[in-house]
């Protein structure tokens, strides 16, 4: 076992029934559970490394709900992915892909959200202008109306 610090060898010791290393070097003790618990002091890289499965599936959904926030459905897959990037930036797993999942989501759930604020407002508009389904309608049942006078007056 080697320093952290100085990487000068520890000496192992034992006080108390306890065992922990001592750096003779900089005089600094170290217990055996610290080079478990920290890859960097002397744990096993390769277990220690944070899944990125979660990094990767919010990168995706964000990609998947901008591309199909344009069709106005993108939001869900959108919020999902900003969920998913936010979990994954709190954990601090794949910093890289946490973040490309935050930002492709995050434009995504914005263009849904115009599209969507947008196109009420459009309804909205031509609702009040008389141009709607309704004025349609209208429209068909006059004609109906017609039809039917003219029939019965034949
Ligand atoms: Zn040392």
């Amino acid at each position: 076992m080697k320093c952290p610090v100085c990487n000068n060898e520890l000496a192992l010791k034992e006080s108390e029934g306890k065992k922990y290393f001592l750096c003779t070097k900089c005089k600094k003790f170290y217990n055996p559970s610290d080079f478990m618990s920290n890859p960097k002091i002397g744990g096993n890289n390769e277990t220690e490394r944070p899944p990125m499965a979660l990094s990767i599936s919010s990168m995706v959904l964000g990609i998947i709900g901008l591309l199909l926030s344009c069709l106005g459905i993108g939001i869900f897959p959108a919020i999902i992915g900003f969920i998913l990037a936010i979990i994954a930036l709190a954990t601090h797993r794949s910093k890289g892909m946490a973040i490309a999942g935050l930002v492709t989501s995050l434009i995504g759930i914005i263009i849904a959200a115009v599209i969507l604020i947008t196109g009420t407002a459009v309804n909205g508009v031509l609702e009040e202008q008389g141009f709607t389904s309704s004025e349609k309608t209208k429209k068909e049942s006059t004609e109906k109306d017609k039809k039917n006078s003219e029939e019965s007056s034949e």
